[in-house]
């Protein structure tokens, strides 16, 4: 029966995660034994932990536990180059051993009592699995209202992501392969992965509370990595900034309009509110525009200097046993 279960990687990025690995990796050696033993999964299986170049305990633990545990395998990165990155570099390092990876959190939000439906659908023909979160009331009402606003803000825009999905995924080494192909270096790979466009399937899932440590992603890191999902994945902010000017050149013909006819009329007001409030809104717009436009310019000059995305340091192996 084993013989013919895939060989499953999870792929894991941690960063300063020394309070929550011990229990991570507890819980998902107990999966992948109970894994195997419903032929869901090979005995090459493992769980590969991506190490962000953190600043705490993280990479010894994770050499500890490769020592100790067959299933363990590690890879350190030399910087910390942010989840997207640090996922990639798993993703890509699996890609080589792998029939199929699922990517997951190391403080156990994701809830891992799915993972068997993961590679249920993998075994019925899907090459990647979306993990969607069935409600988000362990989130603040803050974070829930951003993620709501984000997720309608990307479907106005018109890029196709899957609602209520982070990186819990599953991918076939097929899809991997494909994903080995986007270059991008302002990664946003839940915008990514729908554009491979194999069959693709869903997994429902309830969200924990984080299990221990804190969160890595504050305010600042998160409204960034909303503002590149949306400037990575569409133009449509520019061509906003050229219908806005449109907008308000037209709407200035009829000012200057009213204030020819005014003056000749002799009806002309001292108007200082209206200047100084042109003045502002104005200023204003063209600010944003411009900064918009900045945006992009700044991805350009990213994307063309192509640098590498991650530099690994270090990468713990595991030969096949048994
Ligand atoms: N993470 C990472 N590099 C970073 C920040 C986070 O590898 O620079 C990892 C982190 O260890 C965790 C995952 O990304 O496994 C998600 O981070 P976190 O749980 O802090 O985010 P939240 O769930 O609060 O959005
Ligand atoms: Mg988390």
């Amino acid at each position: 029966m084993e013989n013919q279960s895939p060989v499953v990687y999870f792929v894991i990025p941690c960063y300063n995660e020394e309070a929550v690995l011990p229990e991570t990796v507890k819980r998902l050696t107990e999966k992948l034994d109970s894994m195997r033993e419903k032929g869901l999964a090979s005995p090459e299986s493992r769980m590969l932990l991506v190490d962000d170049g953190s600043r705490d305990a993280t990479w010894s633990l994770i050499s500890g536990f490769h020592e100790k545990n067959p299933y363990v395998e590690g890879v350190k990165l030399a910087h910390n180059r942010g989840h997207q990155n640090a996922l990639l570099c798993g993703l890509m390092t699996a890609r080589e051993s792998c029939d199929c990876a699922i990517s997951l959190d190391a403080d156990l939000q994701d809830d891992t009592g799915v993972l068997d439906q993961f590679v249920e659908k993998y075994l019925e023909g899907c090459d990647v699995v979306y993990g969607v979160r069935n409600k988000r009331d362990t989130d603040t009402w803050f974070k829930r209202t951003t993620a709501e606003g984000f997720y309608k803000v990307m479907k106005v825009l018109g890029v196709d992501v899957v609602f209520n999905h982070a990186d819990y995924r599953l991918m076939s080494r097929r899809a991997l392969e494909a994903l080995s192909e986007y270059r991008e270096t302002n990664l946003f790979l839940r915008g990514i992965v729908p554009l491979i466009g194999y069959r693709s399937d869903y997994v429902y899932y309830d969200r924990q509370e984080r299990f221990a440590g804190e969160s890595k992603y504050p305010l600042k890191k998160m409204l960034s990595f909303a503002l590149d999902g949306i400037t990575s994945f569409s133009v449509k902010p520019l061509k906003l900034i050229s219908n806005l000017g449109i907008l308000i050149s037209v709407l200035s013909v009829f000012g200057l309009l009213y204030a020819l006819v005014s003056y000749f009329a002799g009806w002309a007001v001292s108007g200082w509110t209206a200047i100084v409030c042109s003045i502002w809104l104005l200023g204003g717009l063209q600010m944003l525009c411009l900064g918009v436009v900045g945006g992009y310019i700044g991805k350009i000059y990213s994307e063309v200097k192509d640098r590498p995305r991650y530099r690994i340091e270090d990468h713990l192996k595991n030969e096949p046993k048994d």
